[in-house]
């Protein structure tokens, strides 16, 4: 029996994407249509969303949502089926979906959130006629208050009305959404909801917080992740919660999408290739070299990231002299922290270290194409992404042992090299003389072009798409509703 699953984001690839959020949102519909599970995603009407809805139909309206009229709207992104908030007064602002052009929250995010999950708890019990969820699925703390709308909803009122089982995913316990407790009317979540088993966090409320208490079933995106959550150091206040889930926290990594990510197909790149025709992969290297004035017989690592510490990136601008006096150069492709950007810009050298400061989707691509390493020095990483779009490129990635670059990379150490086995590079902790040690290693094993290119053939040959995550998320949402 096909299983109906509401998916409350705030990101959702193509239409609105600020990090790995957008990719999963976006590709699970697709990953998950093979088991038999119908996904609908419920997201906010930001002015990148609104006119790229297809086929949009107004499905209900709400008089007063959080301070203002809003509408419902059924539509689709391609084969994905999507409702959308159009609440101008909540969503109608151009840019980031959570920061004004300074770089500053809205103060009224915890309307803009509660409002997403108030309309996704109302989807829940039933809002529009002749449809309702077997499982709800919030992603991170945006969609938090969701299990807590539903909880404190009231069914006793309504006797009757039942609630589908809810499903937390968290993406990066380093973003929690906090606000002060002086809002719990505002948000509608009556008195009793203020509570340790409820919404309350530390003498205010918690998104997040709320989420991981009150559904079902969390997830995280990663084995490792899941782990390193419950203990003190990972846990980020939460880690307490997180061990009285016990088992109704998991696992499951993420996957990318193998369309999306495919070289052989894709049009960003100057020359298409696959790991038959590994070859060709040096027309790309060729193209990102000319582009930003690199020498192509240097080896070049390349960066496609957020700009900030957690991404371990702050490590990097003293590490700039190691690889460029060992004959390597640098293409840094990320925006972010101000002093980080700051920093990169000071160390821009023609012929040596290329940066592009912003968002460039197409870019990303080529880069993944052409460099030959990419750095990701991350402090704490829940899954990552872009450690598997290198890997599907044949760029080795070089990663922290940390989360789920943990669990994706095949460290390049002796047993893994003798056994031929190796796709990249993980150094022991972020900092930097693991980093420089990393570093070195990189260079030499590139020495040896065709053990390098049997590393690459590994890594293209890693199952990074969504196959068997999207089995575990089925048979998670199955194991819910019976
Ligand atoms: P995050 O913590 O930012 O979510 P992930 O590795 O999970 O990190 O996902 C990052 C995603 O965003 C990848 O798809 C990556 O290619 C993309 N990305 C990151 N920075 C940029 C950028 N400056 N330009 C284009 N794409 C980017």
């Amino acid at each position: 029996m096909t299983l109906e699953v509401l998916a409350v984001t705030s990101e959702f690839f193509p239409l609105i994407k600020t990090g790995g959020l957008a990719d999963v949102a976006g590709a699970l519909p697709a990953a998950l249509a093979p088991e038999d599970v119908q996904v609908t995603t419920l997201l906010p009407g930001y002015p990148a969303v609104l006119p790229k809805l297809e086929d949009a139909e107004p499905a209900c309206t709400f008089g007063d949502l959080f301070g203002g009229p809003a509408t419902l709207l059924a539509g689709w992104a391609g084969p994905a089926r999507l409702l959308v908030i159009d609440a101008p007064h909540l969503y109608g602002r151009p840019g980031n979906p959570y920061v004004d052009a300074t770089g500053r929250d809205w103060p009224d995010n915890p309307q803009r959130f509660a409002a997403l999950a108030r309309v996704g708890a109302d989807l829940a019990r039933g809002l529009l006629p002749g449809w309702r969820p077997d499982v709800v699925h919030g992603h991170d703390w945006q969609a938090g208050l969701l299990p807590a709308y539903l909880h404190f909803s009231g069914d006793a009122a309504e006797p009757g009305t039942t609630r589908p089982p809810s499903v937390m995913t968290i993406h990066n316990l380093a973003f929690q959404g906090q606000c002060d407790a002086g809002l719990l009317g505002t948000l509608g979540l009556p008195p009793e909801a203020y509570a340790m088993d409820g919404v309350e966090y530390y003498g205010g409320i918690g998104f997040l917080k709320a989420g991981i208490r009150l559904a079902n079933h969390v997830t995280t995106v990663s084995p490792s992740y899941a782990a390193e959550i419950t203990t003190p150091e990972g846990g980020m206040g939460l880690d307490g919660l997180l061990r009285a889930r016990g088992s109704a926290l998991s696992g499951i990594l993420n996957g990318i999408d193998l369309d999306v990510w495919n070289p052989a197909t894709d049009t960003a790149l100057a020359a298409p290739y696959d790991a038959a025709l590994l070859d060709r992969r040096a027309a790309n290297k060729q193209a990102l070299c000319a582009r930003f004035g690199l020498d192509p017989a240097r080896l070049l690592f390349g960066v496609v990231s957020r700009l900030t510490t957690q991404k371990g990136l702050d490590l990097l601008p003293a590490a700039l002299g190691t690889i460029h006096a060992a004959g390597g150069a640098t293409v840094i492709l990320g925006a972010g922290d101000p002093a980080l950007e700051a920093a990169f810009r000071a160390a821009e050298k023609p012929g040596e270290m290329a940066l592009f400061l912003g968002y460039d989707e197409q870019l990303a691509h080529l880069i993944y194409a052409g460099a030959d390493a990419l750095l990701i020095p991350s402090r704490f990483e829940p899954c990552g992404l872009t450690q598997l779009c290198a890997m599907r490129y044949g760029c080795l990635p070089v990663v922290t042992r940390v989360g789920g670059l943990a669990d994706t990379v095949i460290d390049a150490n002796e047993a893994a090299l003798t056994m031929g086995v190796a796709t990249g590079f993980q150094m022991t902790a972020a900092e930097p003389a693991a980093f420089a040690r990393t570093l070195g290693h990189v260079a030499t094993l590139w020495r040896d072009r065709a053990g390098w290119a049997r590393m690459q053939m590994n890594a293209m040959g890693m199952e990074v798409g969504w196959g068997r995550s999207a089995a575990r998320y089925a048979d998670l949402f199955r194991g819910l509703v019976v």
